[in-house]
């Protein structure tokens, strides 16, 4: 396999990473996950957008975004994956640890591809979640490689049997540690607003574009753990789950436990954005 490290495209095992990358002192950096199907990115563009963004969010200043849709063009075009998805981040730079920003000092990209299918088994049965305090800083718009909470919230998800852990503040159901949440009551799609307190997923502002293109009623309004598990259906989506149908919360079931309507409505509208890709 070929990655990308500090301007150069090597083999796996011959990249040695600079110890003194930031990334590794302080987390010191942001990153994007894209995924690619049949040979072609979706929604790459909308993915560079906010891995400059989030890297100006902490004062990483002057990326060029061609340079990194050319690295991850470069590196989808040496490794023979057809469907996959690459890992992109940026940190601050290469300098000996000291706190403040290192004078001079270069962002530092790194990237990889790995082979990835799609989540078909889950995207019919559905996950069980969990749910936990979001304790997070609040800049969680920022898509920074700092993840401690969401690492140890996960875990905590799988300590329990269940495969995500949805975060509230005082009750306040904010996103996953790695997923964007959606309910539907009463006919109507619902999702935390895109504030600091979440990362606006790619993945969510598509299904709200879904939503529109097919005339369901959605509101980017926040709700809470009691709402949640009172919901007709329950959603989360990112880049790699794409939108997996929740069936039960807490060890709570979800309506009857079944993939909601809306929820399959939302799948094929997701479906058919992903088939457009081959047909341009
Ligand atoms: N929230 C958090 C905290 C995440 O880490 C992710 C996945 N990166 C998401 C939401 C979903 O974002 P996307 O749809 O862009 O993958």
């Amino acid at each position: 396999k070929i990655s990308y490290y500090n301007g150069e495209f090597k083999r796996d095992d011959e990249i040695s990473v600079d110890y003194n990358d930031r990334a590794f002192y302080f987390g010191d950096g942001v990153y994007e996950v894209v995924r690619v199907y049949d040979n072609e990115f979706f929604t790459l563009e909308e993915h560079m957008d906010r891995l400059v963004r989030s890297a100006s969010e902490i004062e990483i200043n002057g990326l060029e975004q061609e340079k990194l849709i050319e690295i991850i063009t470069q590196l989808k075009e040496r490794n023979s994956i057809e469907n996959g998805s690459i890992y992109i981040q940026v940190s601050r730079g290469i300098d000996p640890r000291n706190h403040a920003y290192p004078a001079g000092a270069e962002p530092v990209v790194l990237a990889y591809m790995n082979a990835l299918s799609r989540p078909s088994l889950q995207m019919e049965n559905g996950v069980g979640i969990i749910t936990a305090n979001d304790y997070r800083w609040l800049k969680c718009h920022v898509k920074s490689l700092n993840l401690l909470a969401n690492v140890m919230e996960k875990e905590r998800a799988v300590r329990a049997g269940a495969h995500e852990t949805v975060l509230h503040r005082d009750g306040v159901v904010t996103e996953g540690s790695s997923t964007n949440v959606f309910i539907v009551s009463e006919g109507v799609l619902r999702t935390h607003p895109a504030n600091h307190l979440i990362l606006n997923g790619i993945t969510r502002q598509e299904v709200l574009k879904i939503a529109q293109e097919r005339e369901i009623e959605y509101q980017e309004k926040p709700f809470t753990i009691d709402e949640l598990k009172a919901a007709d259906e329950v959603f989360i989506t990112s880049t790699t789950q794409e939108v997996t149908p929740v069936s039960n919360v807490d060890g709570e079931r979800i309506a009857d436990g079944s993939k909601g309507k809306i929820t399959q409505v939302i799948q094929e509208g997701f479906n058919q954005k992903i088939h457009k890709l081959n047909l341009v």
